[in-house]
């Protein structure tokens, strides 16, 4: 029993993005009508394709950070964000904009229309974690100042104002922290370990690892990571909730699968590890556990097998891995190394 009604019609921010698009995908399956909105900003209509054909099925052009009302609805996912360090840095101002006025004109249509919200908020907001594994209690550990903090900042904002929307204006909210999930879709150059790493070893090229390769994450699989956050749309639960598998490895161990899953006989090439990356990210399940009877299904290696044919197809397109890159640098840092030389 869904609280969204079995054929509400449904707005998915961010729908042509990796995860906005499986979830059109798994509210379509379940009947719904879904308006999907994007910018194409790091999505792509390709990943929606499938849906040309699709009667229960719009998608919209539109940068959310500008007013919109598409007519009513039942319930609003807030997915629309860069979400890959490579394109955050990239997309700095965009990222904070999103996370910001995006989420408070996607809020807005959740008042209007007295439907109910998810916003997808993230593990980045416990930062580089002192508690391990993160239990949503955890207040975080957060750079507000460096290079990661328009996307960790912005997400901390938006979950800040999501809270503000449900209290002042009784908006019907929920929050999942989604710890870093992986699939078919996830775009190969968007420079995430995963599709950094499957790329290159798909290539034959050097797997690059940064840092000492000894940092941890756990990966959840987009299918159970959607399964989850369906349930948590069910839910009353408004405070956050934290969806991802709680199986953590070292990169350097991910690498070890990839190269197996794959067959690579590409070798690990060391590179510098980028500014305030997080040392170790494991989520606590016990609340999805607990609340939605959620937990994860598939382990990573089951998970790399299953997306090994959309990365092998995005090979023979020519796509390749994304080095990491640096935003620019703050004119603070220019003037200490000015002064320092003089
Ligand atoms: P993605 O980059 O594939 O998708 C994001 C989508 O949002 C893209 O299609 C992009 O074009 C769109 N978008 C960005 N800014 C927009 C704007 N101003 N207006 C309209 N559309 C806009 O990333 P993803 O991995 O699918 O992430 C989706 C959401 O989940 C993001 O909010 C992200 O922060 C969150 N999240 C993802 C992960 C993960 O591991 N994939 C982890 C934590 C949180
Ligand atoms: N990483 C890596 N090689 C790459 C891409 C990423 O070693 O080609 C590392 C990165 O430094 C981080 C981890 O893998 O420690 C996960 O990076 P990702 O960008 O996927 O997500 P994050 O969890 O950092 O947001």
């Amino acid at each position: 029993m869904t609280n969204h009604g079995k054929t509400g019609r449904i707005l998915v921010t961010g729908a042509a993005g990796f995860l906005g698009s499986h979830l059109c995908d798994a509210l379509l399956a379940e009947g719904h009508s879904v308006v999907g909105v994007d910018n194409f900003s790091t999505g792509k209509p390709a990943n929606l394709a499938h849906l040309k054909r699709e009667s229960r099925f719009e998608l919209v052009e539109h940068d959310i950070c500008n007013p919109f009302d598409f007519g009513t609805v039942a319930f609003v996912f807030n997915f629309a964000s860069p979400a890959s360090p490579v394109d955050y840095m990239r997309l700095g101002i965009e990222t904070l904009r999103v996370g910001s006025e995006g989420t408070k004109n996607a809020l807005e249509i959740a008042r209007k229309y007295h439907a109910g919200f998810l916003h997808a908020s993230t593990s980045e907001c416990y930062g580089d974690p002192t508690v391990h594994p993160q239990p949503e209690s955890y207040w975080g550990h957060v750079n507000p100042i460096g290079p990661r903090s328009v996307y960790d900042e912005a997400k901390r904002f938006s979950e800040a104002l999501v809270m503000a929307y449900h209290r002042y204006h009784h908006v019907n909210t929920r929050l999942v922290r989604i710890f870093n999930t992986y699939g078919p879709r996830l775009q190969s150059s968007d420079g995430r370990v995963i599709s950094n790493l499957m790329t290159q070893a798909l290539h034959g090229e050097d797997l690059t690892i940064y840092g000492d390769g000894t940092q941890t994450r756990s990966f959840c699989y987009v299918s159970d990571e959607i399964d989850g956050i369906l349930r948590l749309s069910r839910s009353s639960e408004h405070l956050p909730v934290n969806i991802g598998n709680p199986d953590e490895w070292t990169i350097l161990e991910c690498a070890r699968q990839i190269l197996d899953v794959t067959g690579s006989s590409s070798k690990i090439r060391f590179e510098p590890l980028p500014q305030d990356d997080p040392v170790q990210r494991q989520p606590n399940i016990a609340k999805a556990k607990r609340l939605l009877g959620w937990e994860p299904k598939i382990d990573l290696r089951t998970g790399l097998q299953l997306c090994l044919d959309y990365f092998r197809q995005s090979v023979e397109r020519g796509e390749r891995a994304t080095p990491a890159i640096s935003p620019p640098q703050s004119r603070a840092s220019v003037t200490q190394q000015t002064s320092a030389r003089h």
